[in-house]
This record gives structure tokens, sequence and C-alpha cells, in this order.
């Protein structure tokens, strides 16, 4: 079940962290996903903070975002994490694979890499700033964009055989939505590619709920154990993923 709390565009911040905080107390509740941006003048930091670890399905809170970095984490941002059931679905192996990410945010871009370098993959971060985007791009074996740059990725720059993950969604003046990867040339090239829409953002809600499931065992002291729903008793605190 979801409930969908609507606030103002002007409510005070005291007000958005006592819904926060209502939300939190509330057994029937499992997880809390604060919408963003947020508007005005409220902090994203303080509120994102206000969501109690154990129900934040996001993966926002900073006690969740350290546990990731430390690797070791029970709820993580749910787009990376679906790129990674992603690949594993197509049995495509990080391990030692040319990795770039086009893109640095904190909801996208930093997590996905922290995820491949966890799978062993050799990472590159580019971002605004980066000198010679194609130059990395084009050494790559799997290339994760997240800009929200339409066609920042020229389909050409793609390596023959390469993996494509295009997270960007754009929508065009005429109402449609394109990702950040020049598609019908790059799909030439690759050997899979994400469409937009249609491919990074079902993940995305998939893994939401898969979070939503976690939450649960974690604020129910549960666990699963080889696809049994078992008590965690005895088991450490977190489990490595
Ligand atoms: P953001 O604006 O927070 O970050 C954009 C990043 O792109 C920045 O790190 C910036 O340095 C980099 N960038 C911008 N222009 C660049 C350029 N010319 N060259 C290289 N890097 C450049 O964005 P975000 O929140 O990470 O979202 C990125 C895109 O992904 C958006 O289109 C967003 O709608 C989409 N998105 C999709 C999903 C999904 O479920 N499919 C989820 C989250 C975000």
């Amino acid at each position: 079940e979801s409930d969908h709390v609507r606030l103002s565009e002007d409510v005070a911040q005291k007000d958005v962290l006592e819904t926060l905080d209502g939300l939190s107390a509330d057994p029937s509740v499992h997880g809390v996903l604060l919408q963003l941006p947020l508007p005005n003048e409220l902090e994203e930091q303080t509120c994102l903070a206000r969501i109690p670890a154990h129900k934040d399905v996001d993966g926002f809170h900073p006690h969740n975002l350290g546990s990731m970095l430390a690797g070791y984490s029970r709820l993580e941002p749910c787009t990376p994490r679906g790129i990674m059931t992603l690949l594993r679905a197509i049995d495509f192996d990080p391990e030692g694979q040319q990795a770039v990410v086009v893109g640095r945010s904190r909801i996208v871009g930093r997590p996905v890499a922290q995820m491949l370098i966890r799978a062993d993959a050799t990472v590159t971060v580019c971002h605004r700033h980066t000198r010679d985007l194609a130059a990395e791009v084009q050494r790559s074996d799997l290339v994760v964009v997240a800009t929200g740059v339409p066609n920042l990725v020229a389909g050409d720059w793609i390596q023959p055989g390469a993996v494509v993950i295009d997270v960007g969604i754009t929508r065009k003046d005429n109402g449609d939505l394109t990702g950040d990867v020049e598609f019908e040339t790059a799909r030439q090239r690759a050997e899979r590619i994400t469409p937009v829409p249609g491919g990074v953002g079902p993940m995305t809600v998939a893994t939401l709920m898969e979070n939503t499931v976690r939450a649960t065992c974690w604020q129910h002291d549960l666990a699963f154990v080889d696809g049994t729903l078992t008590e965690h008793v005895g088991r450490d605190l977190f489990e490595p993923t």
C-alpha cells in the first residue's frame, strides 16, 4: 500500500519535519520517500536525515550512504541499484571492465560509481569539467550516462560491443521523452543499450519495491536466507551486498 502525502509548495520546514516524524513513528509505515527537489528554502540534507535510516527506501540518509561506501549496507539508492540488477540480468560481469560514469550526482552518478568499484570494475567518473568526454567513452566497455543533457553522448563514441545504460530523462517540446545518448546510432554499435523511456526508469521503480521489502525486514529483524524469510537473530547487523 502506498500513500501520497501532499504538502503545499510554501510549506515551512518545521512542518515538513513534523510530517516526516509522524511517518517515522507510525509502525504501519515501512518506507518513507521524500520527493526531490524540494521547493524554496527547504534544506534537503536536514529533511533527508530526518527519515530514520531503516525507513529510508531511497537510500539517501547519511547512515545508508556511509554504509554503502564502507562496503555494507541494507538500503541503497534505487536507480544505481536497479542498474546493477539490470547488469546482472544480462550476465554482464563488471570485474576488470573499463567503466565510465558520466554525471556525478549524489543520487545516480556517485553511488553507481561506488557500486561498480565494489564489483571490481575500473571506473572513470566524468562531469561537466571533464576535458575529453569522447575519449573516456570511446575506451569504455560499460557506459553509464546520467546528466539530463539530451544526446550528450554521440552514438559513434560507443566502442563496438559496449554496454550502454542511459539514465537521462528529458521531455522534448513535442512531449516525448529522450535520454542522454544518441540512441539510434549507439544501438548499431552497442552489444546492449537501454531505451528511454522503458529502460532504467522501470528498474528504479522495481528497486523501490525491493528496498521497501528490505526496510521491512530491517524493522522486524528478519532476513531472507536462501530465499526463505527467517528471523535475523544471530546474524550480523549488516550484510555485505
Ligand atoms: P544532476 O543535474 O544532479 O547531475 C547532472 C550531472 O551531469 C552533474 O554531475 C554534471 O556535472 C553532469 N553534466 C552536466 N552536463 C554535462 C556535460 N556537458 N558533460 C559531462 N557531464 C555533465 O542530475 P541527476 O539527478 O543525476 O539526473 C540526471 C538525469 O537522470 C536527469 O535527466 C534525470 O531526470 C535522470 N534520472 C533518471 C532516473 C530514472 O529512474 N531513470 C533517476 C534519476 C535521474
